[in-house]
Protein backbone atom coordinates (compact mmCIF):
# COMPACT_ATOMS: atom_id res chain seq x y z
CA UNK A 1 0.00 0.00 0.00
CA UNK A 2 1.40 3.92 -0.75
CA UNK A 3 2.00 5.95 1.88
CA UNK A 4 -1.01 7.78 0.69
CA UNK A 5 -3.08 5.25 0.12
CA UNK A 6 -2.77 4.23 4.05
CA UNK A 7 -2.79 7.72 5.30
CA UNK A 8 -5.96 8.79 3.50
CA UNK A 9 -7.42 5.08 4.80
CA UNK A 10 -6.74 6.13 8.49
CA UNK A 11 -8.35 8.94 8.22
CA UNK A 12 -11.32 8.11 6.63
CA UNK A 13 -11.22 5.36 9.82
CA UNK A 14 -11.04 8.21 12.21
CA UNK A 15 -13.72 10.54 10.17
CA UNK A 16 -16.19 7.85 11.03
CA UNK A 17 -15.61 8.08 14.95
CA UNK A 18 -16.31 11.35 14.35
CA UNK A 19 -13.64 12.34 17.22
CA UNK A 20 -13.87 16.19 17.73
CA UNK A 21 -10.75 17.95 16.94
CA UNK A 22 -10.27 19.34 21.11
CA UNK A 23 -10.89 15.74 22.33
CA UNK A 24 -7.98 14.04 24.17
CA UNK A 25 -6.79 11.11 22.76
CA UNK A 26 -4.57 8.64 24.89
CA UNK A 27 -2.23 6.64 22.53
CA UNK A 28 -1.63 3.22 24.00
CA UNK A 29 2.17 2.79 23.13
CA UNK A 30 3.52 -0.65 23.75
CA UNK A 31 6.57 -0.07 21.56
CA UNK A 32 5.78 -1.55 18.62
CA UNK A 33 5.33 -0.65 14.74
CA UNK A 34 1.61 0.01 15.20
CA UNK A 35 1.17 1.61 18.05
CA UNK A 36 4.23 3.97 16.76
CA UNK A 37 2.51 4.11 13.45
CA UNK A 38 -0.79 5.37 15.54
CA UNK A 39 0.83 8.10 17.69
CA UNK A 40 2.85 9.75 14.59
CA UNK A 41 -0.52 9.56 12.47
CA UNK A 42 -2.43 10.97 14.73
CA UNK A 43 -0.51 14.02 15.50
CA UNK A 44 -0.10 14.77 11.94
CA UNK A 45 -3.47 14.93 11.78
CA UNK A 46 -3.74 17.48 14.76
CA UNK A 47 -5.47 15.64 17.14
CA UNK A 48 -4.59 16.42 20.87
CA UNK A 49 -2.76 13.39 21.75
CA UNK A 50 -0.81 12.02 24.97
CA UNK A 51 1.33 8.38 25.27
CA UNK A 52 0.54 5.65 27.66
CA UNK A 53 3.15 2.86 28.31
CA UNK A 54 2.82 -0.14 30.31
CA UNK A 55 6.01 -0.84 31.67
CA UNK A 56 5.04 -4.94 31.65
CA UNK A 57 8.85 -5.56 33.05
CA UNK A 58 9.90 -8.53 30.92
CA UNK A 59 13.32 -7.93 30.82
CA UNK A 60 15.38 -6.68 28.14
CA UNK A 61 12.28 -6.40 25.92
CA UNK A 62 10.27 -4.36 27.86
CA UNK A 63 13.66 -1.45 28.55
CA UNK A 64 13.74 -1.19 25.04
CA UNK A 65 10.25 -0.96 24.44
CA UNK A 66 9.82 2.02 27.08
CA UNK A 67 13.15 3.36 25.14
CA UNK A 68 11.00 3.44 22.23
CA UNK A 69 8.35 4.98 23.29
CA UNK A 70 10.31 7.77 25.20
CA UNK A 71 12.31 8.59 22.00
CA UNK A 72 9.25 8.72 19.98
CA UNK A 73 6.62 10.97 22.20
CA UNK A 74 10.45 13.00 22.66
CA UNK A 75 10.41 12.81 18.40
CA UNK A 76 6.49 14.13 18.63
CA UNK A 77 6.45 16.71 21.23
CA UNK A 78 4.33 14.99 23.68
CA UNK A 79 3.45 13.93 27.20
CA UNK A 80 4.27 10.40 28.20
CA UNK A 81 2.54 9.26 30.93
CA UNK A 82 4.53 5.76 32.52
CA UNK A 83 2.71 3.21 34.07
CA UNK A 84 4.94 0.84 36.17
CA UNK A 85 3.65 -2.82 36.86
CA UNK A 86 5.61 -3.70 39.51
CA UNK A 87 4.70 -0.32 41.41
CA UNK A 88 1.23 -0.44 40.50
CA UNK A 89 -0.24 -4.35 40.80
CA UNK A 90 2.59 -5.27 42.96
CA UNK A 91 4.60 -7.71 40.09
CA UNK A 92 5.54 -7.76 36.30
CA UNK A 93 3.85 -9.23 33.97
CA UNK A 94 5.50 -12.62 33.89
CA UNK A 95 5.10 -12.70 37.26
CA UNK A 96 1.11 -12.20 37.07
CA UNK A 97 0.43 -14.83 34.67
CA UNK A 98 2.33 -17.26 36.12
CA UNK A 99 0.17 -16.85 39.41
CA UNK A 100 -3.01 -16.61 37.07
CA UNK A 101 -1.97 -20.20 35.31
CA UNK A 102 -1.00 -22.00 38.63
CA UNK A 103 -4.41 -21.05 40.42
CA UNK A 104 -7.06 -24.00 39.71
CA UNK A 105 -9.34 -23.90 36.47
CA UNK A 106 -7.30 -20.85 35.02
CA UNK A 107 -4.54 -23.45 33.82
CA UNK A 108 -5.83 -23.34 30.02
CA UNK A 109 -5.66 -19.21 29.84
CA UNK A 110 -2.96 -18.02 27.38
CA UNK A 111 -0.79 -15.81 28.23
CA UNK A 112 -1.84 -13.07 25.95
CA UNK A 113 -5.09 -13.69 26.91
CA UNK A 114 -4.34 -12.59 30.68
CA UNK A 115 -2.22 -9.64 30.19
CA UNK A 116 -4.58 -8.41 27.45
CA UNK A 117 -7.75 -8.22 29.99
CA UNK A 118 -5.16 -6.56 32.47
CA UNK A 119 -3.96 -3.91 29.95
CA UNK A 120 -7.80 -3.26 28.78
CA UNK A 121 -8.13 -2.76 32.72
CA UNK A 122 -5.38 -0.20 33.32
CA UNK A 123 -5.83 1.73 30.14
CA UNK A 124 -9.53 2.47 31.13
CA UNK A 125 -8.66 3.30 34.91
CA UNK A 126 -5.54 5.02 33.88
CA UNK A 127 -7.79 7.17 30.82
CA UNK A 128 -9.83 8.30 32.75
CA UNK A 129 -7.58 9.55 35.93
CA UNK A 130 -5.79 11.49 33.09
CA UNK A 131 -9.32 12.36 31.97
CA UNK A 132 -8.70 11.59 28.24
CA UNK A 133 -11.54 11.26 26.68
CA UNK A 134 -10.57 8.04 23.77
CA UNK A 135 -8.24 5.44 24.28
CA UNK A 136 -6.39 4.83 20.84
CA UNK A 137 -4.60 1.08 20.02
CA UNK A 138 -2.70 -0.12 17.75
CA UNK A 139 -4.77 -2.99 16.47
CA UNK A 140 -4.41 -3.79 12.61
CA UNK A 141 -6.66 -5.72 10.30
CA UNK A 142 -4.83 -8.85 10.71
CA UNK A 143 -4.82 -8.87 14.68
CA UNK A 144 -8.46 -8.45 14.09
CA UNK A 145 -9.06 -11.05 11.51
CA UNK A 146 -7.36 -13.50 13.88
CA UNK A 147 -9.17 -12.41 16.78
CA UNK A 148 -12.71 -12.99 14.90
CA UNK A 149 -11.60 -16.57 13.51
CA UNK A 150 -10.29 -17.35 16.39
CA UNK A 151 -14.10 -16.93 17.91
CA UNK A 152 -15.58 -18.19 15.41
CA UNK A 153 -13.44 -21.62 15.43
CA UNK A 154 -14.01 -21.46 18.92
CA UNK A 155 -17.51 -21.37 18.84
CA UNK A 156 -18.30 -17.53 21.01
CA UNK A 157 -19.13 -15.24 18.20
CA UNK A 158 -20.52 -13.71 21.27
CA UNK A 159 -16.90 -12.45 21.87
CA UNK A 160 -16.32 -10.67 18.71
CA UNK A 161 -18.56 -7.73 20.00
CA UNK A 162 -15.07 -5.64 20.92
CA UNK A 163 -14.31 -6.22 17.59
CA UNK A 164 -14.56 -3.13 15.61
CA UNK A 165 -12.86 0.37 15.14
CA UNK A 166 -14.53 2.01 17.79
CA UNK A 167 -15.91 0.48 20.78
CA UNK A 168 -20.08 0.84 20.69
CA UNK A 169 -22.73 0.08 22.86
CA UNK A 170 -20.96 0.97 25.83
CA UNK A 171 -22.53 3.82 27.68
CA UNK A 172 -21.03 4.07 31.13
CA UNK A 173 -19.85 7.61 32.16
CA UNK A 174 -16.62 5.66 33.88
CA UNK A 175 -16.01 3.62 30.37
CA UNK A 176 -13.40 5.39 28.25
CA UNK A 177 -14.11 4.66 24.65
CA UNK A 178 -11.49 2.92 22.70
CA UNK A 179 -10.58 3.19 19.20
CA UNK A 180 -8.47 1.41 16.53
CA UNK A 181 -7.77 3.73 13.65
CA UNK A 182 -5.41 0.41 11.87
CA UNK A 183 -8.59 -1.77 11.72
CA UNK A 184 -8.66 -1.51 7.93
CA UNK A 185 -4.39 -1.85 7.71
CA UNK A 186 -2.60 -4.82 7.11
CA UNK A 187 0.01 -5.34 9.31
CA UNK A 188 3.07 -5.46 6.81
CA UNK A 189 1.32 -1.97 5.00
CA UNK A 190 1.84 -0.70 8.62
CA UNK A 191 5.25 -2.50 8.91
CA UNK A 192 6.37 -0.61 5.64
CA UNK A 193 4.97 2.67 7.00
CA UNK A 194 6.83 2.44 10.50
CA UNK A 195 10.09 1.26 8.29
CA UNK A 196 9.83 4.04 5.95
CA UNK A 197 9.18 7.14 8.48
CA UNK A 198 12.00 6.08 11.19
CA UNK A 199 9.75 5.90 13.66
CA UNK A 200 11.23 4.29 16.57
CA UNK A 201 10.23 0.96 17.48
CA UNK A 202 11.22 -2.82 18.39
CA UNK A 203 11.08 -5.10 16.12
CA UNK A 204 10.84 -8.72 17.97
CA UNK A 205 7.35 -9.90 19.54
CA UNK A 206 6.99 -9.89 23.04
CA UNK A 207 8.56 -13.10 24.47
CA UNK A 208 5.27 -14.29 26.31
CA UNK A 209 3.54 -14.38 23.05
CA UNK A 210 3.32 -17.71 22.68
CA UNK A 211 -0.37 -18.92 22.32
CA UNK A 212 -0.17 -21.63 19.53
CA UNK A 213 -3.50 -21.16 18.35
CA UNK A 214 -3.64 -17.79 17.73
CA UNK A 215 0.32 -17.94 15.14
CA UNK A 216 -2.07 -21.17 13.51
CA UNK A 217 -4.64 -18.87 13.08
CA UNK A 218 -2.17 -16.39 11.47
CA UNK A 219 -0.04 -18.88 9.28
CA UNK A 220 -3.26 -19.76 7.58
CA UNK A 221 -4.43 -15.83 7.21
CA UNK A 222 -0.76 -14.93 5.78
CA UNK A 223 -1.85 -17.94 3.07
CA UNK A 224 -4.57 -15.69 1.87
CA UNK A 225 -4.47 -11.88 0.32
CA UNK A 226 -5.01 -8.84 2.24
CA UNK A 227 -7.72 -8.16 0.15
CA UNK A 228 -9.45 -11.44 1.54
CA UNK A 229 -8.51 -10.73 5.24
CA UNK A 230 -10.21 -7.44 4.66
CA UNK A 231 -13.00 -9.46 3.33
CA UNK A 232 -13.32 -10.87 6.48
CA UNK A 233 -13.62 -8.20 8.84
CA UNK A 234 -15.93 -6.27 5.95
CA UNK A 235 -18.19 -9.03 5.89
CA UNK A 236 -18.19 -9.73 10.09
CA UNK A 237 -19.33 -5.97 10.04
CA UNK A 238 -22.16 -6.38 7.30
CA UNK A 239 -23.59 -9.37 9.75
CA UNK A 240 -22.91 -7.54 12.76
CA UNK A 241 -24.81 -4.65 11.81
CA UNK A 242 -28.24 -7.18 11.21
CA UNK A 243 -28.06 -9.24 14.32
CA UNK A 244 -26.93 -6.27 16.72
CA UNK A 245 -29.41 -5.12 19.44
CA UNK A 246 -29.35 -1.54 19.62
CA UNK A 247 -29.54 -1.76 23.47
CA UNK A 248 -26.83 -0.35 25.48
CA UNK A 249 -24.82 -3.16 27.13
CA UNK A 250 -25.61 -3.10 30.51
CA UNK A 251 -22.68 -2.27 33.08
CA UNK A 252 -22.11 -3.55 36.69
CA UNK A 253 -19.16 -1.47 38.84
CA UNK A 254 -17.01 -4.16 39.69
CA UNK A 255 -17.61 -5.27 43.16
CA UNK A 256 -13.92 -5.08 44.10
CA UNK A 257 -11.91 -2.83 41.99
CA UNK A 258 -15.03 -0.23 41.10
CA UNK A 259 -14.28 -0.41 37.58
CA UNK A 260 -17.16 -0.71 34.57
CA UNK A 261 -17.64 -4.54 34.11
CA UNK A 262 -20.59 -6.86 32.58
CA UNK A 263 -20.58 -8.87 35.63
CA UNK A 264 -20.21 -8.00 39.18
CA UNK A 265 -16.83 -8.95 39.59
CA UNK A 266 -14.87 -7.36 36.44
CA UNK A 267 -12.26 -10.09 34.45
CA UNK A 268 -9.10 -8.51 35.74
CA UNK A 269 -10.60 -9.19 39.34
CA UNK A 270 -11.61 -12.47 38.30
CA UNK A 271 -8.19 -13.84 37.38
CA UNK A 272 -6.44 -12.02 40.05
CA UNK A 273 -8.39 -12.95 42.44
CA UNK A 274 -6.23 -16.01 43.41
P1 LIG B 1 -1.17 -6.52 21.81
O1 LIG B 1 -2.26 -6.91 22.73
O2 LIG B 1 0.20 -6.70 22.41
O3 LIG B 1 -1.31 -7.06 20.42
O4 LIG B 1 -1.30 -4.94 21.64
C1 LIG B 1 -2.40 -4.33 21.07
C2 LIG B 1 -2.34 -2.84 21.31
O5 LIG B 1 -2.42 -2.59 22.73
C3 LIG B 1 -1.04 -2.19 20.88
O6 LIG B 1 -1.09 -1.82 19.52
C4 LIG B 1 -0.97 -0.98 21.78
O7 LIG B 1 -1.82 0.06 21.30
C5 LIG B 1 -1.56 -1.51 23.07
N1 LIG B 1 -0.49 -2.00 23.97
C6 LIG B 1 0.03 -3.25 24.01
N2 LIG B 1 0.99 -3.34 24.94
C7 LIG B 1 1.10 -2.12 25.52
C8 LIG B 1 1.92 -1.55 26.54
N3 LIG B 1 2.84 -2.28 27.17
N4 LIG B 1 1.74 -0.25 26.87
C9 LIG B 1 0.81 0.50 26.25
N5 LIG B 1 0.02 0.02 25.27
C10 LIG B 1 0.15 -1.26 24.91
ZN1 LIG C 1 -12.48 -5.41 39.25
Amino acid sequence: MKTLQLETKVKQTLNKIKIPKNARILVAMSGGKDSATIAYLLHKFGYKIEGFHIDLKIGDYSERCKKAVEELCKNLGIKLYLYDTKKNLGAGMCYIRTAVQNSPGKNKLKNCAICGVVKKWIFNKEARRIKANYIATGHNLDDEAQTFLMNISKGSPKLSANIGFVTRNIANKKFIPRIKPLFYIPENDVREYAIKMKLPHVKDKCPCAIDSYRIQIREFLNTLPSKDKENIIRNFEKVRKRIEKKKDIRMFYCENCGEPSRNKICRKCELMKI
